[in-house]
């Protein structure tokens, strides 16, 4: 399982998103579950000879058909489901597949390369440089919780009925014996560092580095047909400024300035990394104007408020978008959210001390809530504030009563089970689907938790 990847959604089987159970679906549910068309499989053509796979995985892949072969731009998620892919695409054109180009280096993009070689017509395969670099720091430092981290974000041991989507990809499950093998990884044996220009069967394309996502992000441009691919630096949501799943600082400015590197070239169609592709100059103008917009006001008022002396708390609240962007398609929080963008920003520049010296050396947890549930008037009121906090749907209120009542009774198999009522009621009403997966990931370990303890 590729944890590194940008939306670690494996697939092989599904053809549709799966549906939503709940019994009465909050506004949140709903709207999450209106961008469901967006995940549904086809083969898009954008262009003559041009054609977007979506739905076959996480990502979206493009197949451009040259003289005498044609050139693949990223290769999905899974063998299985870019198989199928190819397979529906052995309609259009039965040339060879003779080139790979990677956007990046993330799975969900590269490890369904496989079935493009049972051929053995692949003479070239395009990655930049330094392809690879994100996951560097965190095996050379050891560091392994993000995989359990980017399990709760991805939602992979939900139930259907609580996966929507992802956000950017549709939520559908695997079944091992198609899981990507290792064994067939493919790497670029072709390279560039800023920039190049290729010619393979007759098409003439730009690759061209384009940080923002990850460091090793490039574009690609199809001058002919005035096609960019944009990689992971556009989709149809807020972007993943910041994955929950813990990465290191994805560099805002560069986002901002590679979004405004993909506006310059004035393209006729955007193919972005995940979501369906955008046609019409006009449409592509107004949705990567509109990205960056999104993206750069977030950054310059963190930036302003860091500079006036506030924390990140205190900060989520002053960079908030202003309705007009908030609500544009291209900026809703289906996937990143603009909260964890600005926390980031801030921990990206100064680190973790928010600037209050009350924070350098603060109270262990443990004398923290012994003195909070003093401050409540013992634990007895402590645990009527939290079922207050419960009845009155705060259930924001509610978690943080709760972490101060399983500091000090850890085995309380109660306030368990109302911590993960509040975490559900969280999921319920919020648009992100990250943020979903990982409270109803949480809530259910926290009652296979209470099940192990005895009762209270
Ligand atoms: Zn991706």
């Amino acid at each position: 399982m590729a944890l590194t990847t940008c939306t670690p959604s494996p697939d092989p089987q599904s053809t549709a998103p799966a549906p939503v159970s709940l019994a009465t679906p909050s506004a949140a549910t709903k709207e999450l579950t209106s961008i469901n068309p967006e995940f549904e499989r086809a083969l898009i053509p954008v262009a003559d000879k041009v054609h977007v796979a979506i739905g076959y995985g996480a990502s979206t892949f493009s197949f451009i058909e040259g003289d005498s072969g044609i050139i693949l731009i990223d290769s999905g998620q899974l063998p299985v489901a870019s198989g199928q892919a190819l397979k529906a695409y052995r309609q259009i054109s039965n040339k060879p597949i003779v080139a790979i180009i990677f956007t990046h280096s993330h799975g969900d993009h590269l490890n369904g390369a496989h079935p493009f070689f049972a051929d053995g017509t692949v003479e070239q395969i395009w990655g930049r440089d330094n392809f690879g670099t994100e996951t560097i720091s965190f095996k050379q430092a050891g560091i392994t919780i993000n995989r359990v981290r980017g399990v709760r974000q991805a939602g992979f041991k939900l139930p259907p009925e609580k996966r929507i989507n992802n956000g950017i990809a549709p939520a559908v499950y695997p079944k091992s014996k198609d899981a990507f093998n290792p064994a067939n990884a493919v790497r670029p044996n072709q390279s560039f560092k800023n920039r190049i220009n290729i010619t393979i069967r007759g098409v003439a394309l730009t690759l061209a580095q384009n940080d923002g996502e990850t460091a090793d992000q490039i574009y690609v441009w199809y001058p002919a047909k005035r096609i960019v691919f944009a990689g992971d630096n556009f989709y149809k949501s807020w972007p993943n400024l910041y994955a929950i799943r813990g990465t290191p600082y994805r560099d805002v400015k560069s986002w901002v300035a590679a979004v405004n590197t993909l506006l310059s070239l004035n393209a006729d169609v955007l193919v972005g990394g995940h979501t369906r592709p955008i046609l019409g100059t006009q449409e592509v103008r107004e949705a990567l104007t509109t990205y960056r917009d999104g993206i750069n006001y977030v950054f310059t008022k963190t930036i302003e408020g860091i500079n006036r002396g506030m924390t990140p708390d205190e900060l989520v609240d002053y960079a908030q978008l202003p309705s007009d962007l908030a609500n544009q398609r291209v900026l809703r929080p289906y996937y990143g959210h603009p909260d964890w963008a600005v926390r980031s920003i801030f921990n990206g520049y100064l680190g973790w001390f928010d600037g209050n010296p009350t924070n350098l050396f603060p109270l262990l947890p443990q004398k923290e809530a012994e003195k909070m549930v003093a401050l409540a008037g013992g634990m007895t009121q402590m645990k009527r504030d939290l079922k207050r906090a419960m009845d009155n749907a705060e259930a924001q209120w509610a978690c943080q009563l709760a972490d101060y009542i399983l500091i000090l009774e850890p085995n309380n198999s109660k306030v368990m089970l109302m911590k993960a009522d509040a975490l559900r009621q969280l999921a319920e009403n919020n648009v992100t689907a990250t943020a979903r997966n990982y409270y109803f990931t949480s809530a259910g370990e926290l009652r296979n938790r209470a099940r192990t303890v005895q009762p209270k």
